[in-house]
């Protein structure tokens, strides 16, 4: 060997393919391809993090307590079950290192959220892709996939991008079908956006088992995505395990600063949940009226299929909106050729793709 040689497995990933961030020819362009916040950050989170500019010289405390206090009094819940993480995408990626290895699978749905296969692989382990039923996870196909060899379910609920959900009652026909050594995770990255009875991220059955988590994010709602905060509500035994492994300072210190100004600033939070609520309502109406199937959605963004017919492909969408500053998300490599996925945006923004895409669907 002439080089260093990554472990097997390795260059079988295909690299995560962030959406598209910009390609406006003529003026603005509008971001609706990363399912980012329209109302941006609280300007309290984005103050506090300035603030924290004055200590860059010094690391950060090393557990993030005050964060993990501040979740704790937000969500009842014991901050030292509590890990954050540079992202929840970090956290996934640990539970991954952790629980995952050569010869152990690891189970996701159909279009299931692209980091987990890519966990999975980084750690030599198999993925398993359960079908899922009218595009969303289903409980009895997940059950059936699992084998001796499973270690680890990845469900994201609410999902992305389909945006569909598992009721609570069946996730928790899941954890009591699952093998109590298989780690169920709940990624909840989306949970702040539902308002559904019969929905819960989760909470109740971390606390009540020894093989679920839950994992939460400050980039969607909070509209924190470049600070990268996430954190992950466990149970003890887990806990222990990931702070084995978990980068000694692994969140900085204007992050963690950011996103407890964010967790205090409620009137902001109920402002963007309100915001996503009304225009994913406009959003799935309006552009179901055009003629195009929208998923009903209980997240930031709708999924959009397209006809199959020339002239009228998600592709020939994706470049007519692209060519207006308009720029959602392809997902051929979520195994959804014929869709395009748009974050809910400003007023001005929704308007502006809804309008769009009648002139695409009128024009010969
Ligand atoms: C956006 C998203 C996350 C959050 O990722 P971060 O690393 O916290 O920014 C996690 N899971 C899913 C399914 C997501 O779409």
């Amino acid at each position: 060997m002439s080089r260093p040689v990554p472990k097997p497995g390795i260059l079988d990933i295909a690299p995560y393919t962030p959406g598209k961030s910009g390609a406006g020819l003529h003026g603005r362009v509008f971001k609706l391809s990363a399912n980012e916040t329209a109302l941006g950050p609280s300007p309290k989170a984005v103050a506090a993090y300035k603030a924290a500019a004055d200590h860059l010289a010094d690391y950060p405390e090393g557990s993030t307590r005050l964060l993990r206090e501040a979740i704790g009094r937000a969500f009842g819940l014991d901050p030292a079950r509590i890990i954050c993480g540079a992202g929840s995408d970090e956290l996934l990626t640990y539970l991954a290192n952790v629980y995952l290895g050569p010869g152990d699978e690891a189970i996701h749905t159909t279009h299931g959220f692209l980091v987990y296969p890519i966990a999975t692989s980084a750690n030599g382990a198999t993925n398993v892709i359960a079908a899922e039923k009218n595009l969303t996870a289903d409980v009895d196909a997940i059950l059936k996939a699992v084998t001796p060899r499973t270690k680890l379910v990845w469900i994201a609920n609410p999902n992305n991008p389909t945006g569909t959900y598992v009721p609570f009652d069946e996730i928790k026909r899941l954890r009591a079908g699952l093998p109590p050594h298989v780690l169920l995770v709940l990624d909840a990255a989306y949970a702040d956006f539902v308002s559904r009875n019969d929905y819960e991220a989760g909470i109740e059955l971390v606390a009540t088992t020894e093989n679920t988590v839950m994992t939460r994010t400050f980039s969607k709602i909070h509209g924190l995505a470049a600070a990268r905060v996430g954190w992950m509500y466990a149970p003890a035994n887990v806990v222990d395990a990931i702070n084995r492994i978990r980068g000694p300072f692994n969140v900085s210190t204007p992050a963690s600063a950011a996103a407890i100004a964010s967790l205090e600033d409620t009137a902001h939070y109920r402002t963007a949940q309100q915001h996503t609520e009304q225009w994913r309502a406009w959003l799935t109406e309006e552009v179901g009226k055009l003629g195009l199937e929208v998923t009903p959605s209980v997240a930031n963004f709708i999924l959009i299929h397209f006809p199959q017919s020339a002239g009228k492909t998600a592709a020939d969408a994706d470049a007519f909106l692209t060519e207006r500053g308009l720029i959602l998300r392809a997902l051929k490599n979520y195994k959804l050729p014929n869709a395009l996925r748009l974050t809910v945006g400003l007023e001005e923004a929704n308007r502006l793709v809804v309008a769009a895409l009648a002139e695409f669907m009128e024009r010969k």
